[in-house]
């Protein structure tokens, strides 16, 4: 679903007249070699384009303008190889629409003592050319990220591919929809929030399409289309002798595939990235939609449950930024505590809707009844989420602006925590993670709850919090991070200073 070598980068290296030709040559000629090896890194997932050396007010508007109006563009990487007054950027930068980069690094990596001469420090000025760049940018007040270093080095590809991955997923919303099929569930606060504010900050259309037409295209699907996709599902999923059998429970996974193909042909339609359901609104399906969505996540749709919108879309931003990396995403929720003292631990899970991507064995496929919604039983993938780090992302509408909560996370194997003998969990026939957050569950869930986290997120095995920080940043949004660090009493009167910060932007 995703090819991130359609999104382009421009590399943008400043200079100015004053240097001569001779200077300005090298300095075209190592961007051309820093470029070629980007595009050879299989780190870097996207293109990088050079650009020429900007070196006059002029040259740099029409760049910046160039860059906004290209559609595949999906952000700016500048760097100052030698010094460039930044007066000169100022139209430019003004004029910009596109995400930020600033790379401060330099050609070469080693001083070289014993030829050094005052060409050479001449030539290779990143380092206060770079401060003098730095300086507009924060002057202008522009959101960007800084990454400095050698550009050969890993950990600075790899920052720059974090961005890289952010940018992209920030071009994907704005040409997306998050299809809302039903709406919110009644009476629910979080999940509610301003649908015009998203498209202005994140580019997101949040609009609304009838359960009825889903309902129809679902009457409309074949026995045998539906049969061929159930013959797809065995391939992956390991599914009980008894749900092939044409009796009522494999009647429950035919009406799943059914609701998977109609729910595609819907999203296909109309380009959404993400869509929402609401067990409030199933007037015309027999079951809830839950393999269906299930399937859907794992294909890279964007998925909130209830109506969630927000968490749908930042789904759908954790799947394009997880492109072909090793680890999954899904939709979220925190659901019950192991309070036991020394070994706490939070299960997350939903009553359906959890992405096979994080799954660490082969998942089941069951029926089961669903307590709620007052329709047949809906099968579902069961399974444990694989162990290791990971994050949960939420983003919570705060009234006059934009908030995304940050918790990292280590998850861990179940029977690690539960007595021996129960650790299959034999009576909940729901997919689960079972993690333990950082600093500690009480510190992590009283600073949630200070910053208004919502009960839905993104969980995420395949990205750590710096993608999630540098998506934000690019939105213009608070970002809270919960980690290590965190004390609750800090947290809160760090927010507090932040409310001044966000007045008025
Ligand atoms: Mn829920």
């Amino acid at each position: 679903m995703f090819n991130l070598k359609q999104y382009e980068f421009w590399f943008i290296v400043g200079s100015q007249e004053l240097y001569g030709e001779e200077t300005l040559r090298q300095v075209a000629e190592h961007a051309r070699i820093m470029v070629d090896e980007l595009n050879n890194e299989p780190l870097i997932p996207a293109t990088v384009l050079l650009k020429p050396v900007a070196k006059s007010p002029d040259e740099i508007r029409r760049l910046f303008e160039e860059a906004t109006a290209c559609e595949n563009c999906a952000g700016l990487i500048t760097w100052m190889h030698t010094f460039s007054p930044s007066k000169m950027w100022i139209g430019g930068l003004g004029a910009n629409r596109k995400p930020l980069l600033h790379l401060h690094t330099q050609f070469n990596r080693d001083i070289p003592w014993a030829s050094m001469d005052m060409d050479f420090m001449n030539l290779n000025q990143s380092a206060h050319g770079d401060r003098e760049h730095g300086y507009i940018y924060a002057r202008m007040r522009l959101p960007r990220k800084v990454v400095a270093g050698f550009w050969q080095d890993g950990e600075v590809r790899r920052r720059v591919a974090v961005w890289m991955r952010a940018a992209a997923a920030r071009l994907d919303g704005e040409r997306s929809v998050v299809m809302r099929i039903g709406d919110n569930m009644r009476e629910v606060a979080v999940t509610e929030g301003d649908k015009v504010e998203a498209q202005i900050r994140l580019g997101w259309q949040v609009n609304t399409w009838a359960g009825g037409e889903l309902a129809e295209r679902f009457r409309a699907v074949s026995d045998k289309e539906a049969e061929d996709r159930v013959a797809e599902y065995a391939g992956v999923y390991e599914i009980p002798a008894a749900l092939r059998e044409p009796g009522k429970e494999g009647k429950a996974i035919l009406e799943q595939a059914k609701i998977e193909i109609a729910l595609t042909a819907m999203l296909e339609g109309e380009h959404a990235g993400a869509f929402t359901t609401t067990f409030q609104d199933i007037h015309g399906l027999p079951q809830l939609p839950g393999l269906a969505c299930q399937r859907l996540m794992e294909k890279g749709y964007g998925f909130g449950a209830e109506g969630d919108w927000k968490q749908s879309m930042l789904v759908r931003a954790a799947k394009l930024m997880a492109a072909s990396l090793p680890g999954g995403v899904s939709f979220m929720e925190d659901y019950t505590y192991h309070f036991e003292p020394g070994n706490e631990a939070v299960l997350g899970a939903h009553m359906l809707e959890i992405c096979p991507s994080i799954a660490d064995k082969r998942p089941r496929v069951q029926v089961h009844p669903l307590g709620i919604g007052g329709k047949a039983p809906p099968a579902r993938l069961v399974f444990d989420a694989a162990p290791g780090p990971a994050v949960l992302a939420t983003l919570v509408d705060l009234g006059s602006r934009f908030r995304m909560i940050v918790n990292e996370v280590e998850t861990v194997r179940i029977e690690d925590v539960a007595p021996r003998g129960a650790a299959s969990l034999p009576k909940l026939p729901v997919a689960r993670a079972l993690w333990k957050p950082y600093p500690c569950l009480r510190d992590a869930a009283e600073s949630w709850i200070i910053a208004g986290g919502a009960h839905h997120s993104v969980y995420t095995t395949a990205l750590n919090a710096e993608y999630f920080r540098d998506w934000a940043e690019i939105s213009g949004i608070e970002f809270v991070l919960i980690g290590r660090d965190t004390t609750p009493v800090r947290l809160q009167d760090e927010l507090r200073r932040a409310e001044a910060y966000w007045q008025g932007r």
